[in-house]
C-alpha cells in the first residue's frame, strides 16, 4: 500500500526533522562512555532550582488534567513583558504555536516568505500545508529584510523573521525590523521568533512587545526552551492582538501544555539568578570560542544567541565524525544549506575547553 500516495499534498516531500545526535545514541554506536552534545542549543546549567522544585510540588497533581488556559503562566507572563493575558497563548513549545499559526491561516493558495539559512521549521510546516515557499536569498548569512519585503506579493499570507536567527546567529537591529513592519501590509501576518532573545543585551534587543500595539499583524514568539532550560518540558509562548489569539485559540488543543510544564515555566520566570548566570555564562563562554577561531585563523559567525557557527570552507562532515570519535557532538546543518559549517552550542566551561580542544586535534592531524 502506498501511504505517501493516501497522505495530504506535500507531505510527500517531507523529511522527518533531523534533531542534534543523543549522546546515549552515540555512546552505543561507538562503544564509548563520557561524551559531551553541543548540538541543541540547550541550557547547559541543566534544570533551575525554582523550577525544580515546582516541578515537585506538582507531582501530586498529575493524575488531574492541567489548566486548559494557562492561567497561572499567563499571570505570571503578561505581569512580566506588561501585556494582557488576552494577548498571550501558550504551546507545547513555541514550534507547536508556530505550526498552530500554520493551520489556522495557511493553506495551498498562500505563498510563505522566510530568509535562506532559517529555522528549518518554516519550511517544513510550509510544506506540510501545501503552500508556496518563498525563500529569500541570504544576506551576510542573515536576513535581507528590503528583499524580502519586496518578495511579499497579494497571495503572500505569512512572513517569519527569527531573530537571533538560527542556525547562523545573526542578528537584525531594531532600526532594520521597525522600518521592515512599517512596510508589510496589515494583512499579511509576521511571526518573529525570538527564541534567543534572553541572550541579546538590553540595549540592543528589539522592543517587539511595544510594537505590537503599532502592528496588528505582529506575532512575537518565545520559548522556554533556551535561556529558562525547559527544553525537555516543552513549553513556549506567543504574544499578539488579542483578536489574533483569540482565532488561535479556536484550533488549539485544549490541554496542549502539560502540568509539570505550566508549573516550571512560571517558577523559571521568577529565577532571575538563573537566568542571569545562563546569559552570563553564554557571554565568557562565546569569547573562548571566539578567541579561539580567531587565534586559529577560522572563520566564524558572530553570534548574539547560545551557539556559534563555524564556518571551515570546505566540506565539514569529515570533522563532524571526527569530533564524534572524540566524544564531542556539534550540529552539522548542510540540511539547511550549509554544508562548510558546524554550529556548536555553547557549553559549560569544561565541555567547551573539551570541544575546543578536540577540534585543535583534529584540525591539527588534518582531517
Ligand atoms: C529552539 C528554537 C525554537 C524553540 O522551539 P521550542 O519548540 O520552543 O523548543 C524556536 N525557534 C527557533 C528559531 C529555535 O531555534
Amino acid at each position: 500500500m502506498n501511504y505517501l500516495a493516501l497522505a495530504n499534498p506535500g507531505v510527500d516531500k517531507l523529511h522527518p526533522y533531523q534533531p542534534g545526535k543523543p549522546v546515549e545514541e552515540l555512546e552505543r554506536e561507538l562503544g564509548i562512555t563520557n561524551s559531551i552534545k553541543l548540538a541543541s542549543n540547550e541550557n547547559p546549567l541543566g534544570l533551575g532550582p525554582k523550577a525544580r522544585a515546582a516541578i515537585e510540588r506538582a507531582l501530586p497533581e498529575l493524575a488531574r488534567y492541567p489548566d486548559a488556559n494557562g492561567f497561572a503562566l499567563k499571570s505570571a507572563l503578561a505581569k512580566k513583558l506588561g501585556v494582557d493575558t488576552e494577548q498571550l497563548i501558550l504551546g507545547n513549545g513555541s514550534n507547536e504555536l508556530i505550526d498552530l499559526v500554520y493551520h489556522t491561516f495557511v493553506n495551498a493558495e498562500h505563498e510563505i516568505v522566510y530568509s535562506q539559512y532559517t529555522f528549518i521549521v518554516y519550511a517544513l510546516a510550509t510544506q506540510s500545508h501545501g503552500a508556496k515557499a518563498t525563500v529569500v536569498p541570504a544576506k551576510n548569512l542573515g536576513h535581507d529584510l528590503e528583499a524580502m519585503a519586496a518578495a511579499i506579493t497579494e497571495r503572500t499570507k505569512l512572513v517569519c523573521i527569527t531573530n537571533p536567527n538560527n542556525p547562523t546567529g545573526t542578528f537584525l537591529t531594531k532600526s532594520e525590523l521597525s522600518t521592515f513592519l512599517a512596510k508589510v501590509p496589515r494583512q499579511v501576518l509576521v511571526i518573529l521568533d525570538e527564541a534567543y532573545t534572553e541572550y541579546v543585551s538590553e540595549e540592543e534587543r528589539h522592543p517587539s512587545i511595544d510594537w505590537l500595539a503599532q502592528y496588528p499583524n505582529l506575532i512575537v514568539s518565545r520559548t522556554f526552551s533556551k535561556a529558562y532550560g525547559l527544553a525537555g518540558l516543552r513549553v513556549g509562548y506567543m504574544v499578539a492582538h488579542p483578536e489574533l489569539i483569540s482565532v488561535l485559540n479556536r484550533v488549539r488543543e485544549p490541554f496542549n501544555c502539560n502540568s509539570l510544564a505550566l508549573a516550571a515555566a512560571e517558577a523559571a520566570l521568577d529565577d532571575e539568578a538563573y537566568l542571569e548566570e545562563a546569559v552570563s555564562l553564554n557571554r565568557r563562554e562565546m569569547a573562548r570560542y571566539e578567541q579561539f577561531f580567531d587565534k586559529q585563523g577560522l572563520r566564524y559567525v558572530k553570534s548574539q544567541a547560545n551557539f556559534i557557527t563555524l564556518d571551515l570552507q570546505r566540506d565539514a562532515s569529515g570533522v563532524y565524525e571526527a569530533l564524534l570519535r572524540e566524544g564531542v557532538i556539534v550540529r552539522p546543518i548542510a540540511g539547511y544549506g550549509l554544508p562548510s559549517c558546524l554550529r556548536i552550542s555553547i557549553g559549560l566551561e569544561h565541555e567547551n575547553q573539551r570541544c575546543i580542544a578536540a577540534i585543535e586535534k583534529v584540525l591539527s592531524q588534518g582531517v
